[in-house]
């Protein structure tokens, strides 16, 4: 923790509130690091639970008048927002990379992203109109959607501007109000986000962005103004957030880690599965929760393993999010190697500045070995030896987690058994990152998830609105029946 220094290349982190950014005097603040090169650009006030109330305060103002306006009216602002997203994607781009370390394509990809994202809750009018029924003669039934009311979604370091964008544009556009809770390792693109829905004409007080870390989360789960709580983070998190939550009568949806297995059968395409599975789990650093970090190799598959190795060695990522995680990240590999496993690509070792680990291939590791159940989240890959798919399958089913899985195979029969019998909410088939796409909803199971309902597309709508059933009656011939 330190005072608030003026020699950061970026000024204080500021919460947004009631349409007005606001300093976070009196507060204590934490640095914000570049983790290229471990310079500290930012800091980012811890806030207490004032600071959530004062952010709720504002999101009831704004409540009633944003939640009477037609959606039709409402996804006006997000058409706009997502044309800022695209004109400002070199700059939005850049202050992924800047605070997360992302390297260039994938920060643009994660803008991207958003901008999909965005474009999905533009169509929310033509796929949330209600139902209406002549359910007897003369009466009717009908369903409208409402919004919850106040919301709030907190969110991880490992994709700054996208898993905001998983809620912001759906929950909006379905008329609640906001608080974000970003990650404090990565503050800036939030207040980015806040200025372009500023910018694109969002009313003060729909969207508020408060800063910190546990203190602040609890007094998100603690506030009895707010209806509606989505986590994306760990699963120790995910947890306490859940229970806590849940404990005082929310409705809560909780993202949390992952193990995701690729399941590589000898029949795969040898050049497509080693390009595809390198890519999985390095992207982002491999600091993606659909990165894959597990590979089921069954039969003989070291033609594939070797072309692994060799694509590894030239795969340029960027660094880890910080020291802790290098040095985490490290332990699992010596602990394994101790263990018995063979390192055959080592990203240990790699000198600052920054907090850099290169791909790392570990083969022959066992399903009891720490680094075949615990997530890693980083650059490493294991290899877990099979001797059919039935046994891959089984060491995959026994993780506690169910993000994602996926197959690599030429055969139809085997592609179909692991999308039946993986016990994983997103399944692929010769793709390394099973991502659903917009309309379709992303949510894993297990411990990967916690509540009903999913975090994007047309699974989310669930959770962000609630449903009234209305029956009606006008004609007075209908008037004596059972339903009178
Ligand atoms: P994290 O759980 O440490 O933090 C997430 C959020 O929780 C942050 O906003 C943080 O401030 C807050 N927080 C941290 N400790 C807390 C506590 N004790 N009490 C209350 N709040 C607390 O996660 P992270 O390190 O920022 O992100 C990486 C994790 O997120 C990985 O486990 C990854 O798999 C997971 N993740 C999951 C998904 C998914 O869709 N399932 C997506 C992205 C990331």
């Amino acid at each position: 923790m330190s005072a608030i220094d003026i020699s950061t290349k970026y000024p204080p982190v500021r919460n947004y509130i009631g349409g007005t950014f606001v300093d976070g005097e009196g507060y204590n603040f934490l640095d914000v690091t570049n983790p290229a090169s471990g310079s500290v650009i930012s800091r980012v006030p811890l806030s207490p639970a004032t600071a959530v109330d004062r952010a709720v305060q504002a999101a009831k103002r704004a409540f009633p008048a944003w939640s009477n306006l037609p959606i039709k009216e409402r996804v006006q602002i997000f058409f706009r927002y997502k044309t800022l997203l695209e004109q400002n994607v070199d700059e939005l781009s850049a202050l992924i990379t800047e605070e997360n370390g992302k390297v260039d394509s994938e920060a643009r990809a994660e803008i991207l992203k958003s901008a999909e994202l965005t474009e999905f809750a533009c169509s929310l009018p033509q796929i949330t109109a209600g139902e209406v029924l002549e359910v007897s003669r003369g009466v009717e039934c009908r369903v409208e959607r409402f919004p919850v009311g106040i919301v709030a979604s907190i969110t991880p370091f490992n994709f700054p501007n996208m898993v905001p964008n998983w809620t912001i544009p759906n929950a909006i556009a379905l008329g609640n109000c906001m608080i974000l809770k970003p990650s404090e390792q990565v503050p800036l693109s939030a207040g980015r986000i806040a200025e372009l829905l500023r910018q694109a004409g969002l009313p003060e007080g729909v969207l508020n962005v408060v800063h910190g870390g546990q203190e602040t989360v609890e007094a998100i789960c603690d506030h009895p103004d707010i209806e509606g709580i989505t986590f994306v983070g760990s699963t120790r998190v995910a947890k306490i957030v859940y229970r806590r939550g849940t404990a005082n009568l929310k409705r809560v949806l909780a993202l949390g880690g992952a193990k995701n297995h690729l399941i590589v059968m000898p029949d795969a395409e040898p050049d497509m599965t080693s390009s595809n599975v390198v890519a999985s789990m390095s992207g982002c650093a491999g600091q993606r929760c659909m990165a894959a970090s597990v590979m089921m190799a069954v039969g003989n598959t070291d033609h594939i393993i070797n072309r692994m190795v060799s694509i590894m060695r030239g795969v340029k990522i960027g660094p880890v999010i910080s020291k802790e995680a290098k040095q985490r990240i490290e332990s699992y590999i010596t602990e394994a190697e101790k263990a018995g496993a063979k390192v055959l690509v080592d990203g240990r070792g790699k000198e600052g500045p920054g907090f850099w680990v290169g791909p790392t291939l570990i083969d022959y590791v066992t399903p009891d070995m720490k680094i075949a159940s615990e997530e890693v989240f980083g650059p490493v890959m294991v290899i877990i030896r099979a001797r059919d798919v039935e046994e891959a399958v089984r060491v995959q089913n026994k993780s506690r987690y169910g993000n994602a899985a996926s197959v690599f195979t030429e055969s139809g029969g085997v592609a179909r058994y692991v999308m039946e019998k993986a016990s994983a909410g997103m399944v692929g088939v010769n793709v390394g990152v099973p991502v659903p796409r917009e309309p379709f909803s992303f949510g894993g199971w297990n411990e990967s998830k916690f509540g009903v309902g999913d975090i994007t597309g047309r699974g989310s709508l669930e959770f962000w609105t609630k449903s009234k059933k209305m029956t009606t009656k006008w004609n007075k011939e209908a008037g004596i029946n059972w339903m009178s």
